[in-house]
């Protein structure tokens, strides 16, 4: 059944953008060939998370990559893939230090052993390793997107500062900004004072079209960075000096990859995994594009992953029956609608 309820809130623009780019990236550049994408949502640093990420990758990459299998590689064990031997040595020859006490360095090569990504063999009581396949160089890319379907004043100083910081950081090789399409002949969103290496991409949620309004930038992504820590809070004529640090190029290679890993397993999908399908009011309902997004029945609209949880004061868990007496999928509605989702998660991380 087609929902007949606009995705208004931000959430549901947001689950649209991410199957806009699923379908349509890159938007500049028709034709241009991009190779494969991996689509992600709620990612980043500790200090600025993005709304959508895109990674652009090398397709033979993106297939070496999937060897290591579907979970994120973590630094601890990111350090052991890629600095394994070829040929059998002891951990401790073989790896360079890692900055921080062996033993971490010995719980990562157990982890990466029990995932089959390394080979360990005992030589007395020394643990030796060897390395299985090369950890590939698989990310092109990294593009970060705001979604902002409505843009107030208020909203566009917020969002200014936060474009501000990801374009001294350079983290990401391109930000926009993603906002709904009006009907004004020059988008609003262009009035605001944003930083111009941001794009601005317009979309319309309802029939998943987009164009795009500003062109971006390509940040500096092999430079050092410059980390925004407190800016001057009184307006433009606030004398006081912004605190900053810089950020240097292994340490911003070193975040890239670590958002690129969580990237991969997470995907845009895994919004159930934080949202209650056990709940009776839970569906999944089709939106033009072929998109699954959530739907409350008993809100009459798509819920946000914040408020579709245990605290909801209209949750009510699935009937037992509907588990038990002759629900055509097995496990009932909450299990299906996950498992649905998590199909489609698997089919769209290329390579595996
Ligand atoms: S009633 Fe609450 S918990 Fe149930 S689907 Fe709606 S938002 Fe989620």
């Amino acid at each position: 059944m087609t929902d007949p309820t606009p995705p208004d809130s931000e959430f549901a623009f947001e689950l649209r953008t991410c199957r806009w780019v699923e379908r349509a990236w890159p938007p500049i550049g028709e034709g241009r060939d991009t190779g494969p994408i991996v689509v992600a949502r709620q990612l980043g640093t500790k200090r600025r998370r993005w709304d959508t990420i895109v990674l652009e990758c090398d397709p033979v990459g993106l297939e070496q990559r999937a060897r290591f299998g579907p979970d994120r590689l973590d630094s601890d064990l990111l350090h052991v893939v890629r600095n394994a031997p070829d040929e059998w040595a002891y951990y401790r020859d073989a790896l360079p230090h890692p900055g921080y006490p062996w033993r971490y360095v010995r719980e990562a090569i157990h982890r990466a052993d029990d995932r089959g990504i390394v080979e360990t063999r005992r030589d007395g009581n020394r643990i030796q390793i060897r390395r299985k396949w090369p950890y590939p160089d698989w990310i092109e890319r990294i593009v970060a997107i705001e979604n902002k379907p409505d843009l107030d004043r208020s909203a566009a100083r917020v969002l200014g500062s936060q474009l501000e910081y990801d374009v001294a950081m350079g983290l990401a090789d391109e930000v926009w900004v993603a906002t709904r399409r009006t009907d004004e002949r020059v988008e609003p969103i262009l009035f605001e004072d944003l930083p111009i290496e941001a794009g601005v991409l317009v979309l319309d949620p309802e029939t998943l079209s987009a164009e795009v309004a500003w062109y971006p930038r390509s940040l500096a992504v092999d430079d050092p960075g410059t980390r925004i820590e407190e800016r001057p809070e009184g307006g433009r004529r606030d004398g006081s000096a912004a605190r900053f640090e810089y950020v240097d190029r292994d340490a911003k290679a070193a975040k890239r990859l670590a958002i690129a890993e969580r990237a991969y397993e997470r995907g845009w999908r895994s919004f159930v995994e934080t949202m209650r399908p056990d709940c009776r009011h839970f569906e999944l309902r089709s939106r033009p594009g072929n998109q699954l997004v959530p739907y409350c029945g008993a809100q009459g609209g798509c819920q946000t992953a914040a408020a579709c949880a245990g605290s909801c004061p209209e949750f009510e868990p699935e009937p037992p029956a509907w588990r038990t007496r002759g629900w055509p999928i097995e496990g009932g509605p909450g299990s299906r609608c996950r498992q649905l989702l998590e199909d489609r998660r698997r089919r769209r991380r290329p390579g595996q």
